[in-house]
């Protein structure tokens, strides 16, 4: 299968590229995504075959559906990664909560997040392309601290692969930082910025854009891939999990074959919602995505207004820290999908040179076919959290945006998945908080939670906090493209 760009082609790049190519130079023409040409089907009969089939074995079927241009040892060895897992035999449990709403816990491997999903089988296949070819890459990557940590582990010692990783210093949960600095290879390098995040992102763009740094790369004979999702490569393995979670529901006699149900995706840049929207068109019986926001809400004004305007809009920092998000990278594939790349081109042009777009009320209802949306504030979240507590469930804050969506946007009474996408011990003086228990930082809130609510903390998150600490450096914005020379 070949891959296609959302904003049509310059002329300047091929206007269709195989799988492989896709993942090492993920910027289209326009600087548009790419995507699939198609999509495989998935409906009932693909379901049917995969019913007793463990995670790797549907996900390998899932990637080979697509055809791409990878050898199926090395996908065999990418989806190795999930042995790694609490549980390799099954790496995404899900967890009933209610009578119909399951959680599909997304956030069972080495950092505690979901970004590991995809990110875990992606860098090993990513470096895999790099040596075949004799390639040398450079990732680099802004983190609020979800991205960061799920970067650095999967590239570790990675040949022919260099990872830097920008963080804002004080932006990030203890946790979070830790894992980060405490990263121990030579192919990793992780820079505090003074800063908040915005600032971050913002230096690493400038950085990125500079034409002396990119003349720099090129004497050092290194490329610049992305490891966001806006890579093909991680979007594809985001589609396997819904796929799993309903095979579940569907093992489980929750619903049987055939079954509609929702999806309710806590969304930030859209490619955990992306993947589900795939699932859907390539057949899985899902009757619509519910998308739960923060109060950075833009996503909810997108799809029951149709108007996306940056116009008007701050960034405000909440406790659900991956989702402060203002320009969501993955709707453009799903405007792609539903409004051809003329049309796409358009409105993303238009954003860039206005700020804002408004959709037709016919495009409006199409999205609508597909989408729900609401958003929470932090208060209504941390109410979600100590409300499951007193069940027996913790969850983190993000995966407590999803159930203001359970309770209001489901039109029918369907079963639900909601989509977990941290470990509460990433953002425990969050959940410390909602408990009762205000304290300052990770470790007491850790020790607390763990207590109050019996709950146990993972090895790699207790052991964060006797490590050594491998990266000290915190500078200025300016002093940034220094510091990458060094490294390089
Ligand atoms: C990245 C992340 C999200 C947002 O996911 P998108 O695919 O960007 O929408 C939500 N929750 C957590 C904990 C994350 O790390």
């Amino acid at each position: 299968m070949q891959f296609i760009e959302t904003r049509g082609n310059d002329g300047k790049k091929s206007s269709s590229v195989a799988f492989s190519e896709a993942i090492l130079s993920p910027s289209a023409s326009y600087g548009g995504l790419y995507v699939p040409e198609a999509l495989p089907a998935m409906g009932e009969e693909f379901l049917i075959q995969h019913l007793s089939s463990d995670y790797k074995t549907l996900a390998l079927d899932v990637l080979q559906s697509f055809n791409i241009d990878i050898e199926t040892e090395i996908l065999e060895k990418a989806l190795s990664r999930y042995d790694a897992f609490d549980d390799p035999s099954n790496p995404v449990p899900l967890v009933e909560i209610e009578e119909d709403c399951l959680v599909s816990e997304l956030y069972h491997g080495p950092t505690r997040a979901f970004k590991d999903m995809a990110l875990q089988p992606f860098g090993y296949i990513l470096s895999k392309l790099a040596q075949e070819r004799d390639e040398n890459y450079l990732i680099m990557a802004a983190t609020s601290g979800d991205t960061g940590p799920a970067t650095l582990e999967t590239f570790k010692d990675q040949p022919n692969v260099k990872v830097a990783c920008l963080y804002p210093d004080g932006g990030t949960s203890d946790v979070q930082k830790l894992q980060m600095v405490t990263e121990n290879a030579d192919n990793l390098k992780v820079i505090g910025v003074k800063g908040n995040f915005d600032d971050t992102q913002h230096a690493l763009k400038e950085l990125l854009a500079s034409e002396d740094f990119k003349a720099e790369l090129k004497d050092r004979n290194i490329k610049l891939s992305a490891a966001n999702s806006v890579n093909f490569g991680r979007i594809i393995f985001q589609i396997i999990y819904h796929i799993h979670s309903y095979l579940e529901m569907v093992r489980s006699g929750k619903i049987a074959m055939g079954d509609k149900i929702y999806l309710i995706v806590p969304s930030g840049n859209f490619g955990n919602a992306l993947g589900g929207y795939y699932a859907k068109k390539a057949g899985l019986p899902v009757e619509k995505i519910l998308i739960a926001s923060n109060i950075n809400n833009i996503l909810t004004d997108w799809i029951t207004m149709g108007t996306y305007d940056l116009t008007d809009r701050e960034l405000i920092l909440t406790e659900s820290p991956a989702m402060d998000i203002l320009k969501s990278s993955n709707i453009e594939r799903v405007m792609f999908d539903k409004f051809g790349a003329q049309r796409t081109k358009e409105l993303m042009d238009a954003l860039t040179n206005e700020g804002k777009y408004t959709l037709t009320a016919a495009e409006l209802a199409s999205l609508q076919e597909d989408f729900s949306a609401t958003f929470s504030n932090d208060e209504e979240g941390e109410a979600v959290i100590a409300k499951y507590a007193k069940k027996g469930y913790i969850m983190d804050p993000h995966t407590a945006t999803c159930m203001k969506a359970y309770d209001l946007l489901r039109e029918e009474k369907l079963p639900s998945v909601i989509y977990s996408t941290a470990e509460w011990t990433k953002f425990s003086t969050t959940v410390s908080k909602a408990l009762g228990h205000g304290v300052k930082d990770d470790k007491e809130a850790l020790q607390w939670v763990r207590t109050h609510a019996n709950v146990s903390i993972p090895s790699m998150i207790e052991g964060l906090f006797d490590k050594e600490v491998k990266h000290t450096i915190v500078v200025e914005k300016e002093s940034i493209k220094g510091e990458m020379l060094n490294f390089l």
